[in-house]
């Protein structure tokens, strides 16, 4: 295992990929360094979870979802301590750190704890196949093995844990590859887990950057992976390559549509939390608005009026509502999206000052944006956002839909039903009415992209699905009578089984009815003895 020792110069001993550390972004301090896990200490993690998983398969759901519940309980002694962390590695607002990151997580886990020991009970049914009606059929769910959960950095907590909690109530050991920027609240979460009688093996943390999520693909039985569309694939295609199965939850380019009769000033400061909180980087930010003609310009009134009033700053300091970015790169990304779509003829309808410091960038509120430039036609992940003026909600859904991506989307209207219909026509794994962005914490509701934004869903009982395979146990009781298809052909047999079609599926009652005496003889044909 390659170590990176706390007081090691960062970009020593390592072969390629960016250093695991706790880095301020509101200061630019290194606080803490990782060590890294390199292809040999992946593998071995993966053994020691392998061998540690039927141990933990074997206990009764209820006594796993006991350890997930402790867990609630060592999170909540330590919340506030998680909050500073996410805070001072990943920049966003403690106040906001501790309602979201630490919040959704202790509702998915409560959610979890009730919801899988019921969902993973075993339960027989008789087949509805009038061919198999002898069958006794149960569906059992079995945990895959060794799980990966591969994470970013923007709610460094509960996105691995939507889908590591799930996994370890059924039955799963995980392995966990955090971001390399956020390993600080991984080891928090790590040690909860540990107190509250998870054991060591079963749920392990191996740090690094792509290298050793490229090794860990290599190694489990699924991978989890939340993070950008281009990772994405490269995850998609080394599991193809081992046919093993993954989940992909991918990035989102989500439009808000502002409907003529919405509450304007609800939808106003709705989006505006919806972009700008955690910086903008949120993959369900609403990151394009479309708003119907005679309502734009009162529209992005309120809304520049919203924005101007945050005030950006330190996610350590209280009063902060927009935090740095988390790192230079990232904000250079966004820059350049902001550049192209300025030299494209945009206007700035908004921008607020920020502190020095190379994380920040300015809040920004765009208009008269070409539907062409990178704003509109990439993911923007940062506090970028363009308002477009559309001649109805017709305009508005088609340009909501003209993206590769379809995370989520949200409609704003004060006519709930309308804004269903609307919801319907949008390309978009989840929409929500007269809120936004909160689809991906809500823990009984399914999570999870259409187009180039994932595969699979995370949360509620689609997202326990995706932590097991399902195995079809079919019990045939009756063995003085041999199964109709089995051997023993001829005219006679031909007969039957034409009276058996007749009968199963005949157009007329009465031909059905005719059938019925040659397909008794053929269901209670005897074994015979060979
Ligand atoms: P990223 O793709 O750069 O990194 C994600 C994770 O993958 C990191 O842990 C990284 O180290 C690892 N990784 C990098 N290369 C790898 C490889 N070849 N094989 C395996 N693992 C590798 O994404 P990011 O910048 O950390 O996160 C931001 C992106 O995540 C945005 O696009 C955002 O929309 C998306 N996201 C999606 C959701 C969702 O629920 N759909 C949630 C949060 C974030």
């Amino acid at each position: 295992m390659t170590s990176l020792t706390a007081d090691a110069p960062a970009g020593s001993a390592i072969p390629a990929g960016r250093l695991p550390e706790s880095r301020d972004p509101a200061t630019g301090e290194v606080w803490k360094r990782y060590p890294v896990a390199d292809e040999q200490a992946v593998r071995a993690a993966v053994s020691r979870a392998r061998a540690a998983q039927p141990d933990w398969a074997h206990r009764p759901s209820l006594m796993r979802a006991e350890a997930i519940r402790r867990f609630t309980q060592k999170l909540m002694a330590r919340r506030e301590e998680a909050a500073l962390i996410v805070a001072r590695e990943n920049g966003k607002p403690v106040g906001e750190a501790l309602g979201v990151d630490v919040g959704v997580t202790l509702g998915l886990a409560d959610h979890f704890v009730a919801a899988a020991p019921r969902f993973l009970r075993a339960r027989w049914r008789r087949s509805s196949m009038l061919a198999a009606w002898r069958k006794r059929v149960t569906l059992v769910k079995e945990p895959y093995g060794v799980v990966g959960v591969i994470s970013p950095w923007n709610y460094p907590m509960f996105l691995p844990l939507s889908s590591a909690l799930p996994a370890l109530l059924c039955g799963n050991a995980v392995v966990n590859k955090p971001s390399e920027w956020t390993p600080g609240i991984a080891e928090l979460v790590k040690e909860c887990l540990h107190d509250a009688g998870v054991p060591p093996d079963v749920y392990q943390v191996v740090h690094g950057a792509g290298p050793t999520g490229a090794a860990l693909c290599e190694a489990v039985d699924k991978v989890f992976f939340t993070g950008s569309e281009a990772t994405g694939r490269k995850v998609a295609m080394a599991c193809a390559r081992r046919l093993i199965p993954c989940a992909l939850e991918l990035g989102g380019s989500d439009p808000a549509i502002v409907l003529a009769d919405a509450n304007l000033a609800h939808a106003a400061s709705g989006i505006a939390w919806a972009r700008f909180t955690n910086a903008g980087q949120t993959c369900v930010a609403a990151k394009r608005v479309f708003v119907e003609a005679s309502v734009y310009d009162e529209f992005l009134r309120l809304l520049t009026t919203a924005v101007a009033q945050l005030k950006v700053g330190p996610g350590t300091d209280d009063a902060t509502d927009v935090g740095p970015m988390i790192r230079p790169e990232q904000r250079a990304t966004i820059a350049a999206q902001h550049a192209d779509a300025m030299a494209r003829g945009a206007h700035e309808a908004l921008r607020l000052e920020t502190p020095a410091g190379d994380c920040y960038f300015p809040p920004t509120i765009l208009t008269d944006v070409p539907a062409d430039s990178r704003v509109m036609t990439e993911e923007t992940f940062g506090p970028l956002l363009p308002v477009t003026k559309v001649r109805d909600v017709d305009e508005a859904i088609a340009r909501a839909n003209d993206t590769t991506q379809g995370l989520s989307a949200s409609v704003w209207t004060s006519d709930v039903t309308r804004g269903v219909a609307v919801a319907q026509r949008l390309h978009a794994g989840s929409v929500l009415i007269n809120d936004a962005c909160t689809s991906a914490g809500i823990s009984d509701v399914p999570h999870g992209g259409f187009k180039a934004s994932g595969l699979g869903k995370v949360h509620g009982d689609l997202g326990l699905q995706e932590c097991v395979r399902t195995k079809a146990i079919a019990v045939d009781w009756f063995q003085a009578w041999r199964q109709p298809w089995w051997f023993g052909y001829g005219a006679e047999h031909r007969a039957e089984i034409d009276a058996f079609l007749r009968a199963a599926h005949g157009a007329s009652l009465t031909d059905r009815l005719r059938a019925l005496p040659r397909v008794l003889r053929l269901v209670f044909a005897p074994t015979r003895k060979v």
